[in-house]
């Protein structure tokens, strides 16, 4: 990562056409045919968790609506031409980012009112970004919603959002709504590792997971999450120095404790929580992770498949091996037990106790008998007894319980 100018990694990547915006296809597809068709509405509203790509989104667009070198039947912006330039640059008369966090008051919307009256300078049209629009005053908001009522036709807003429902109604309706999603690991990985590829990173896939992981869906965390990992680690990221770098449980971990509550070996599953209290990890993320892995394998035991768990390959292999040691209700009551632990721990004063008795108990859960077992075997019973013929007792000595083996004992009538 040789630069003389060292910029992080979400900006130095930050997708500059609408092709390489991460996961968000419903969103790039309707505003590419709007491109196309040249029709576009006046103000959008883009939602979605933090970090996913919807300020990104709304400065291609406001880059393709400008930019100079484009034709008609083109959609993404050329990044050569003045206007693609200038706002890059910083310099765009025709491109205004707000924050609407710092902008919140009614005097920055009136003097935002002023300058949307101003024909735009050389470009088409008008663009302006308010990023956080939910923070704007309800004074703000109602100075704003008398240009969204009458927006002159030189005008295009976007507006993101992390809260929609902060939002007024009546700018709600008059916006073009895009719901961006969290993006999923495996497509964080994908970016993950192209931009290792061209950083001259080699990570392995566990690692590259794990920072994926970290990012929670979003992608601008992850890559923070991959600075962290390459400042800690240089540029040769394993999984396990990794996991120990960035204060992780390591899934290793996981698997030794879920591997002694499927053999019931209470002393090795306390020696482990020994470990894990003494390496210093915050008991609450270890809970938070055992929830994760115990959910991974009861996906893989419901459904029979690892199609549905965000793993590395190599992990998918371990979770449908490790799933074959239990059955459903087993991985239930462990999430139950964990459920549980992690809602007392806040309260609890003495962590080390409560980690403790909850390992001993999800150890312990396999003794126990199941529910559902004990049912099946009541319906198997009450089955049997309905299909033995009745017999009408011929004395007043009690009989032998009739059994599938035994038949009937004869009647003889008197
Ligand atoms: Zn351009």
């Amino acid at each position: 990562m040789a630069e003389s100018q060292y910029l992080v990694t979400a900006r130095k990547y930050r997708p500059q056409v609408f092709e390489d915006l991460v996961a968000q296809p419903h969103v790039v597809q309707t505003l590419i045919n709007a491109l196309k068709l040249g029709r576009l509405a006046h103000a959008y509203l883009f939602t979605g968790p933090r970090g996913v790509g919807k300020t990104t989104a709304a400065r291609i667009l406001a880059k393709a609506i400008n930019c100079m070198e484009k034709s008609d039947s083109e959609v993404e912006p050329c990044l050569n031409c003045d206007s693609c330039k200038d706002f890059e640059t910083q310099r765009s008369l025709n491109i205004f980012e707000i924050d609407a966090a710092s902008n919140n008051r009614v005097e920055d919307i009136r003097e935002l009112r002023e300058n949307v009256r101003v024909p735009p300078q050389g470009g088409r049209r008008k663009v302006y970004i308010i990023d956080e629009v939910h923070m704007l005053t309800t004074a703000a908001f109602n100075a704003l919603l008398k240009t969204l009522e009458e927006p002159p036709p030189h005008v295009l807003f976007v507006f993101a959002t992390t809260e929609p429902h902060k939002v007024l109604p009546t700018i709600l309706s008059r916006c073009q709504r895009f719901d961006f999603r969290r993006i999923p690991t495996k497509d964080i990985v994908v970016h993950l590792s192209k931009i290792c590829k061209s950083e001259g990173v080699e990570a392995d896939d566990d690692a590259l997971h794990l920072i994926a992981n970290k990012g929670d869906g979003a992608l601008r965390d992850a890559l923070s999450v991959f600075d962290q990992a390459v400042a800690l680690c240089g540029s040769n990221l394993k999984y396990s120095t990794l996991a120990s770098a960035l204060r992780v449980v390591d899934v290793e971990l996981y698997f030794e404790a879920t591997q002694y509550i499927a053999q019931r070996a209470a002393g090795p599953m306390l020696s482990l929580t020994d470990r894990i209290m003494s390496d210093g990890h915050d008991v609450r993320e270890f809970f938070s992770g055992l929830a994760e892995h115990v959910r991974n394998l009861l996906i893989t035991v419901t459904l029979g498949t690892d199609a549905l768990i965000d793993v590395s390959k190599r992990l998918r292999v371990r979770y449908v091996e490790a799933a074959k040691e239990f059955t459903e209700t087993v991985l239930l009551r462990v999430l139950m037990v964990i459920d549980e632990t992690q809602s007392r721990l806040p309260t609890s004063t003495s962590h080390r106790l409560a980690v403790e008795l909850a390992m001993i108990k999800m150890v312990r859960l396999g003794d126990s008998v199941d529910l559902s077992d004990a049912l099946a075997q009541i319906r198997r019973l009450e089955r049997m007894v309905r299909q033995t013929p009745v017999q009408r007792p011929v004395t007043a000595t009690a009989m032998p319980p009739p059994t599938q083996n035994t038949p009937p004992p004869r009647h003889t009538p008197p």
